[in-house]
């Protein structure tokens, strides 16, 4: 069975084709680095981190670009607030962003492009825009975009424009119409400002992402990516101005849901206690990363801490049966794909019934160990971490073997193998040995301490 993905556009799910075959081609709108990421942000990035991860171990090669959006109205916001110029915050920010995405091991974008290293690009399709028809400066030097100009308009979003209220960027009295927004901003005192044709400005936001995505992947590509609260303005934005330009643009757009809670969309004071740094305080990042991956990316996610909780011990559960198994065996095991777990992805992403799989998969490798049937465990164990895998959460991946975390499970691995050589040669009486190995221990920082429970160590 091949892929079948829904597509916003058609409000179907549909076979996908790549427009080249063995090649995807994939825009996600990234983030807006205004201040630091919290859970809502993140599961964008790991939702369609684990399409990219499917893609590849279906066999395509993935060019994925992933925007940092480092002008807007608020960054410069903020920066006043925060005492500091724009650009300084919106790398203060973007930093702690992909610091965020390289925690939870999303794979860095083939390319990340930033908005302001893209004005060139942006001034050549406003200006192509402009010479269709299909744009218009106005004396203030804005430049906005004739919606009534194309023939679609809203076809993303299903509204009709006589039911829309105007757009909220730029000046109702210089608009054509008041649904038309603006490409490009006019200066205003004390913001950054590029020159054009039409005068000194800041681009607005749609247009950075037609731009970019035409750069890195050209007039047509294969899955255009985003939060369900991009579908307007700014996904039928960005197809107005591409498609008034000429271009076919996305084949095929895909949302993800929000992280709500309470069953709104998290609110920016809530938002601020589930930052990342906050929760890996509660729960490893593995298993932070299995629960935003765990619903469907098409469903809200409603957290709550206790969910994160039951779905850590889930993870546990199948973490701790590959670590048996790995022991039993007496090898890591492989990476194999079971059947069941690939329809389930094929069916548009469906990581319930996957989970679901990977349960049955523990639950038969169990069976599989108690009967002494190694060879059902070995391919049992391969299935689930080539599950965990395309999920972003082998425990054997470096993401997580070099986390704090994970590197204190290797450490603990190694000083509880140099103990138990200790307490042998201590056994047979070879203090010399017993204490070379008690001086390489705390020679490397670790404390020890002998307890009437035998000795325990800490870093
Ligand atoms: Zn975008």
């Amino acid at each position: 069975m091949s892929l079948n993905l829904y597509n916003t556009l058609t409000r179907e799910v549909s076979p996908f084709t790549s427009i080249t075959p063995g090649k995807v081609g994939i825009y996600l709108c990234g983030a807006t680095v205004q201040a630091p990421p919290h859970i809502g942000h993140i599961r964008s990035g790991i939702n369609f981190d684990i399409l990219r991860r499917w893609l590849l171990s279906s066999g395509y090669e993935v060019t994925f670009i992933r925007n940092v959006t480092d002008i807007d109205d608020k960054i410069l916001h903020n920066a006043i607030h925060e005492e500091m110029p724009w650009w300084a915050l919106a790398q203060k920010y973007e930093r702690v962003f992909s610091a965020a995405y390289a925690q939870l091991n999303v794979m860095p974008p083939t390319y990340e492009p930033r908005a302001t290293g893209h004005i060139t690009q942006m001034v050549q399709l406003i200006s192509h825009l402009i010479d269709r028809g299909k744009a218009y400066a106005v004396s203030n030097g804005d430049v906005y975009l004739d919606v009534r100009s194309l023939d679609s308009y809203l076809a993303l979003s299903g509204q009709k424009l006589d039911d829309l209220q105007s757009a909220a960027d730029g000046e109702a009295s210089v608009k054509k119409n008041p649904q038309d927004f603006a490409l490009w901003k006019s200066a205003k005192p004390g913001e950054p400002s590029w020159p054009t044709p039409w005068g000194d400005g800041r681009p607005g936001w749609h247009i950075e992402c037609s731009a970019m995505a035409q750069a890195y992947l050209g007039e047509e590509f294969d899955i255009h990516a985003g939060g369900l609260d991009l579908i307007f303005p700014h996904h039928e934005n960005e197809i107005a101005q591409s498609n008034g330009a000429g271009y076919p643009f996305a084949q095929r757009w895909l949302h993800n849901a929000w992280v709500t809670t309470a069953g709104e969309k998290m609110s920016k004071s809530l938002g601020n206690t589930l930052r990342i740094h906050e929760l890996l305080k509660r729960v490893r990042g593995i298993e932070l990363r299995w629960y935003l991956g765990s619903a469907h990316y098409r469903s809200m996610l409603e957290y709550s801490p206790d969910a994160l909780d039951e779905s850590a011990v889930n993870f546990r559960r199948v973490e701790s049966f590959l670590k048996r198994a790995a022991s039993s065996l007496g090898k890591l095991p492989e990476l194999a794909i079971a059947d069941e777990f690939a329809a389930a992805m094929n069916d548009d992403l469906a990581v319930p019934a996957a989970l679901a799989v990977i349960s049955e998969l523990v639950r038969d490798g169990n069976n599989a160990s108690t009967a002494k049937d190694s060879a059902t465990l070995a391919i049992k164990a391969a299935q689930v971490r080539g599950a965990l895998s395309v999920l972003g959460c082998d425990p054997w991946d470096s993401t997580w073997i070099n986390s704090d975390a994970g590197l204190d499970e290797v450490i603990s691995g190694l000083v509880t193998t140099l103990l138990a050589e200790r307490e042998e040669a201590r056994a047979r009486k070879a203090f010399a040995s017993a204490d070379r190995i008690r001086d390489r221990i705390t020679e490397l920082g670790l404390t020890l301490e002998d307890t009437p429970d035998g000795p325990r160590w800490s870093r």
